[in-house]
């Protein structure tokens, strides 16, 4: 199926310039966004639509844009056109699938929004163990479905995210350490690419841009269909498992979950505990470590497994037990409320004393209750994997380390939490580096540089380059397709865009 403009014959110049934007020919003729909303077997929704103040709101409440019209697909075929548009009238070009961008790129002020959120469906064949899912899809939404068959997917930690930025960054999830991330079971993608190319992608067709979609973050197009491999997971051990907050139960943590066996998984946040029915009401509001627990191993080896963990101190709460899959959900169902979040994140190999020190004393004045800062044990399948098989490289890295400030009234400003991500950044910085695309936000080129090493990001320049050669997809952690040495001899820095659309 193809509804291809070719490479050819796109413009030698696709402007992200807003200011330039207000120039164009769609601007003096605004019958032409008529024009694409008859071709859409989905909607176009404009600023005049009733539906405009929904469709642009994101998990993010402090993301207010908008942007010139949310084009919400039904299938490839109207993804095709929407991206045909936006680059034969020079208009920006942003896509959304699940609308949790931490870089809050997937609405932008005066660009044609690709909006994927009701492309949601799945299908599975439990004979074959596999999931073929469209890109609006969520973890939950899979999770559910998969799990009527005793099967999972390793995708993140909470339902809502969607699939298609999940997976097209890497995804990391609760079965990281015996299933790998993500795209690892990944099998085969369709992608639209800039030209406009509906494009069916796996290790044997178009191995380029399948190696690139796995990682690269939405720079070489966009995923309209994802076809994962499913584990054989029903019933696990887990839960969340709540210890003080010391350097010692910290460090035992770190020690343990790189150690583990690889059907242990887990993630530790370290929170102030919330006033809820299973936290003791002396330590609601003092720092502890809620170590979300997911065995998938045999049921009666799980207990043994875990029980280094239990023993690092008297556990404050104790949730973890026998359960279906998809209920870890419900222990991180808070994060898919509407928040205002700003996030560090780096990889570490060791933590250093002085960093655990900081992170609980970071927690013991976090200038909101509901932040966190989280620490996971990576390794075992996800580090199996060689570093040049997919564009996500940072495959033998021992920890995931994040400053996330969150919190839960928009009327808060939100200086005085970036103020507290930044003090501990600064703080546990040198013991990192190395960055997980998808827990970017806009950090610069140089942070972009640190989620990609040298080779895969050349590498993934030239995919750009072959798929993508006037930066169309721009609005994500963007690797630009023209050489470093060009001297700003590319159509504008995607630098400005960004600061443009006010996200500089
Ligand atoms: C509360 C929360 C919890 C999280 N937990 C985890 C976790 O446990 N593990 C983990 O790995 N990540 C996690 N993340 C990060 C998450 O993977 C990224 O934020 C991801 O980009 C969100 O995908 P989305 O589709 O919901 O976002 P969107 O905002 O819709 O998209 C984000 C970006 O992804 C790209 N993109 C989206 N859809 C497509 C597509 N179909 N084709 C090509 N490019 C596309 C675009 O560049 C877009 O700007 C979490 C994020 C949040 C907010």
């Amino acid at each position: 199926m193809s509804v291809a403009t070719p490479a050819s014959e796109m413009p030698a110049v696709v402007s992200g310039n807003l200011l330039d934007l207000r120039r164009t020919h769609l601007f003096e003729r605004p019958g032409d966004v008529d024009s694409l909303a008859a071709r859409l077997r989905g909607r176009l929704i404009t600023p005049d639509s009733p539906e405009f103040d929904g469709a642009r709101r994101v998990v993010n409440f402090t993301v207010d844009r908008r942007p010139l019209a949310i084009a919400q697909a039904a299938d490839a075929d109207d993804v095709a056109e929407a991206v045909n548009f936006a680059r034969d009238n020079g208009v920006p070009l942003a896509v959304r699938s699940g609308g949790h961008s931490l870089a809050q790129l997937s609405i932008i002020d005066g660009a044609l929004v690709v909006d994927l959120s009701r492309m949601k469906r799945v299908r599975i064949d439990p004979e074959a163990r596999i999931a073929r899912v469209q890109p609006g899809t969520t973890s939950g939404d899979l999770a559910g479905p998969a799990n009527a068959h005793g099967l999972a997917l390793s995708t993140g930690d909470t339902h809502s995210v969607g699939m298609g930025g999940l997976t097209t960054g890497g995804g990391i999830g609760y079965m990281v350490r015996k299933y790998g991330l993500t795209i690892d079971n990944l099998l085969a993608a369709q992608v639209v690419t800039a030209a406009g190319d509906v494009l069916d992608i796996s290790k044997d067709r178009h191995p380029d841009l399948f190696w690139a979609i796995r990682g690269g973050g939405g720079n070489v197009g966009i995923v309209t269909e994802l076809t994962f491999r499913l584990a054989p997971v029903g019933q696990i051990l887990g839960g969340e498992l709540m210890l003080p907050a010391t350097r010692e139960t910290l460090r035992g943590y770190l020690d343990y979950a790189v150690a583990a066996p690889d059907d242990l998984t887990t993630i530790a946040n370290l929170i102030q505990a919330p006033p809820a029915p299973h936290v003791p009401a002396e330590w609601v509001g003092k720092p502890v470590l809620a170590i979300l627990v997911c065995w998938t191993g045999d049921l009666g080896a799980g207990e043994q497994a875990v029980a280094p963990l239990r023993a690092l101190a008297t556990p404050v709460a104790d949730l973890v037990a026998v359960r279906p899959y998809p209920e870890m959900y419900t222990f991180t169902a808070h994060f898919a409320e509407p928040h205002g979040a700003s996030i560090r994140m780096m990889f570490a190999d060791d933590l250093s004393d002085a960093s655990l020190d900081a992170a609980i004393d970071a927690m013991t004045h976090a200038s909101s209750p509901y932040s966190l800062i989280q620490f996971r044990g990576l390794g075992g399948a996800m580090a199996r994997v060689p570093e040049e098989a997919t564009a996500f490289a940072h495959r033998r890295r021992r920890y995931f380390v994040a400053a996330i400030a969150v919190w839960l009234d928009p009327a808060e400003n939100p200086a005085s939490h970036e103020a507290w991500t930044a003090a501990l950044w600064e703080k546990v910085r040198p013991d990192g580096n190395g960055v997980y695309v998808n827990f970017l936000e806009n950090e610069g080129p140089e942070r972009v540089r640190e989620a990609y090493p040298p080779t895969t990001y050349d590498r993934l320049a030239a995919v750009k380059r072959r798929y993508d050669p006037t930066n169309l997809f721009r609005f994500n952690q963007n690797i630009p397709p023209w050489p470093d040495d060009s001297n700003g001899a590319q159509p504008e820095p995607v630098g400005a865009s960004l600061a443009m659309a006010g996200i500089g």
